[in-house]
């Protein structure tokens, strides 16, 4: 059980606690045998996993790997949550290989890029990934696979020995393939258990419905609830409806919940609460101040909004267990990690900078696959360069905005995030992106993208008013557009590329 005072990953001194030989799936799978790992919620019934059964399935795996891979290669993993998906990437990592997480609703070309990207052996899935794969590379159905014979031993990995090799989500640009030593989990655990209030409570049972194949579900949720003797819900909401969301958590007993703050937003534009909970974390987008509040009223807790990348994760977050929340700020540092907001020169700045992690944290990438410029361009000195703009304010972290999302108007630098966490508290704003548009005279003029609540109505110019009154005279919308949806990557994040794209072609 996670007591307060003892931060996982960390030792008293908030050093990481990294042996010198270190495997996760050791760590993954170090509680005793009859102890519930899983409960698989994706077939007709509950079905509860223990970990010695989760052992039983990753030596089947990993047996069938001894012969075909050496260490260091990649194997891919295109399976949706499951059992199996958890003892597929166990399997990679107990064998010495590096595990690939697929998404399975890519379609074929984003299948290609990654796979080839990575150059994985083949890839473990079943029979609805290997439709997708077609003759693109091997597939292995995992049920199958596994061969009996007894306990495989783990490979002899180091912290630093890759072991996962993940890609961002693409919101900026091409995705890029983080690749992580067997130290990420570790790095993970320190974020992971504050965001939760203290992860590791009697009776704490945890889920997403973010996917397994992102870095969100699988270090977020998966692989810490494993690390810490909590169990996770494996569940496929084919479409996240918040009644299905709602009764998932009931069936399941759902305790602890990361919540994408996309899925939040669903849950309060249908008006629907959640019982029973004991924690909920939100990360990958700003929260904001309004989602907070609402969270205290139709949630029963405190949201612990939290911060990172595929890069280098959980760096910062609140724990309203042991410090008040500050609305519209992320949280603070994470013990073990050291956070900064840096200047142009690399030195710590109390201004508006360059978010930036020190390093030495031990959720940091080894580097990007196969781009060296990528990543020497990644770090400026002893920093890893997050690409997001930040500000402390009182200990807290404010997110400004990604780097290149950041308006310039009129000589203003003005942070997307606060207009959207302004916007979103009006009574007919489902959701809302805001970029800058070109402008002759101001450089650029800031532009919402607003989508209403079914039935609901605003003007333009009411919802300009309404942040006038709240924000900044020259931070307003100059321009409201309304619209049906909002464009999002696969992991539901608004991307504000296509719509300055949009607002860049209005201007010509
Ligand atoms: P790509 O790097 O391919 O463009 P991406 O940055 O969206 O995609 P991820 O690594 O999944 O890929 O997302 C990390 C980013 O998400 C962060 O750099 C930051 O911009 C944003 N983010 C994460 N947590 C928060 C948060 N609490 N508030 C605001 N933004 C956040
Ligand atoms: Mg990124």
């Amino acid at each position: 059980m996670h007591d307060k005072r003892n931060i996982p990953g960390l030792r008293a001194d908030s050093s990481w606690d990294l042996p010198e030989h270190l495997n996760m799936a050791a760590q993954c799978l170090a509680q005793p045998a009859e102890a519930l790992a899983l409960i698989d919620m994706t077939g007709p019934a509950r079905r509860d996993i223990s970990y010695g059964e989760l052992a039983a399935m990753t030596d089947g795996l990993a047996r069938y790997l001894l012969t075909r891979i050496q260490p260091g290669d990649r194997v891919g993993v295109l399976l949706s949550q499951s059992p199996w998906c958890a003892a597929a990437h166990l399997a990679i990592w107990k064998a010495g290989g590096i595990s690939v997480p697929l998404f399975k609703l890519f379609k074929r070309d984003a299948l290609a890029s990654r796979a080839g990207d990575a150059g994985v052996r083949f890839v473990f899935t079943d029979a609805e990934g290997a439709d997708l794969l077609g003759d693109l590379t091997e597939a292995v159905m995992v049920e199958g696979a596994g061969t009996d014979g007894g306990p495989v031993p783990f490979a002899d990995t180091t912290p630093e020995t890759p072991a996962v090799l993940i890609y961002t989500s693409g919101t900026t640009g091409s995705p890029k393939g983080a690749l992580h030593g067997h130290r990420v989990l570790t790095g993970h655990l320190p974020g992971v258990a504050i965001s939760h209030d203290h992860l590791g409570q009697p009776g704490d049972v945890l889920w997403t419905p973010a996917d397994w194949a992102w870095i969100g579900g699988l270090f977020d949720v998966l692989m810490p609830g494993l690390a810490l003797g909590v169990p996770v819900v494996a569940a496929r909401l084919d479409k996240f409806t918040p009644e299905a969301c709602a009764e998932l958590i009931a069936e399941a007993g759902v305790r602890n919940i990361f919540f994408p703050p996309t899925a939040l937003r669903m849950l309060k534009a249908a008006g629907q609460g959640l019982d029973g909970l004991r924690s909920v974390a939100s990360g990958g987008e700003p929260l904001g101040a309004e989602m907070l509040a609402w969270g205290r009223r139709r949630l029963g807790v405190t949201i612990n909004e939290f911060y990172g990348q595929t890069e280098c994760n959980m760096v910062a977050s609140s724990c309203a267990a042991d410090f008040e929340p500050r609305p519209g700020c992320i949280g603070k540092a994470v013990p073990g990690h050291e956070l900064a907001v840096i200047d142009a020169a690399g030195n710590p700045t109390e201004d508006e900078g360059d978010v930036a992690i020190r390093r030495g944290s031990a959720s940091m990438l080894l580097e990007y696959w196969n781009r060296p410029e990528e990543t020497a361009a990644k770090f400026r000195g002893d920093w890893l360069v997050t690409g997001d703009r930040g500000i402390w304010e009182g200990g807290y972290l404010r997110f400004v905005g990604r780097e290149d999302d950041v308006i310039t108007s009129g000589g203003y630098r003005i942070g997307p995030a606060e207009i959207e966490d302004c916007l979103m508290t009006h009574p007919a704003v489902a959701t809302v992106g805001v970029v800058g548009k070109p402008d002759a005279l101001r450089t650029e003029i800031v532009k919402a993208y607003v989508v209403l609540k079914p039935g609901a109505e605003a003007s333009e110019q009411e919802l300009q008013d309404y942040v006038k009154e709240r924000l900044a005279h020259y931070s307003y919308p100059r321009e409201v557009a309304f619209l049906d949806a909002l464009p999002m990557t696969v992991t539901g994040k608004v991307i504000r590329k296509e719509l300055k794209a949009r607002a860049a072609e209005e201007t010509q």
